[in-house]
């Protein structure tokens, strides 16, 4: 019966949505499925639709978009914040090279607030994207990274306690006990895992 569940990263075409931030999110974008690596950014119309499944889209107001760009600043990204997770997951604030190289991400993200009256007559006050679509976008993701950097408790910042598990989290659990990407899943490949240990004794 266990052995017809599916690890989350099994899918081929979408990566798992359990990162429960976006940052993690972004580095469960490589996996780890039946040993061998997988990265779900195969494309830039990967990154796109992953992107879409975040709510992170294009205006069409900044011009035509860079599928190439789009994957190959958007690998460049992911690298770069996997490297300041882990850093900081042990216990460094992070090498200056790569937070200077993610903050160059942050200063592409520009916008401009933005005034309008709506639909019913009142007023609305939203950010409007005034870079190139590829900066705006992945500029979302750098910043939702420069947030967990600062902000974020990284006791919490949490990667499957799996062996065979690369995927990463954010505990938001109450107890902060969280341990297993899926506890379907993982948890459950761990339980199996130390019944056949005792079995066998
Ligand atoms: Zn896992």
């Amino acid at each position: 019966m266990m052995k017809a569940e599916k690890h989350p990263a099994s899918n081929p075409s979408e990566a798992p949505m359990l990162g429960d931030h976006l940052a993690m999110d972004l580095l469960n974008t490589e996996a780890m499925v039946d040993g061998k690596t997988v990265d779900y950014w195969g494309s830039g119309e990967d990154v796109l639709g992953w992107m879409a499944r975040h709510g992170i889209a294009p205006a069409d107001a900044d011009g035509p978009l860079d599928l190439e760009a789009l994957l190959a600043r958007g690998r460049t990204l992911r690298t770069l914040v996997r490297q300041l997770v882990e850093q900081r997951k042990q216990g460094s604030v992070g090498d200056t090279a790569p937070i200077a190289a993610l903050d160059a991400y942050l200063r592409a993200h520009v916008s401009a607030p933005h005034l309008a009256r709506d639909s019913e007559g009142g007023l609305t006050l939203t950010r409007q994207a005034r870079a190139e679509p590829v900066a705006s976008m992945l500029g979302r993701l750098a910043e939702a990274t420069a947030q967990l950097l600062v902000d974020g408790d990284f006791d919490l910042v949490k990667q499957c306690q799996h062996p065979e598990c690369v995927l990463w989290f954010y505990d938001r659990t109450k107890a902060h006990k969280r341990r297993w990407c899926s506890m379907a899943l993982c948890g459950n490949r761990h339980k199996a895992a130390q019944f056949r240990k005792k079995a066998a004794l």
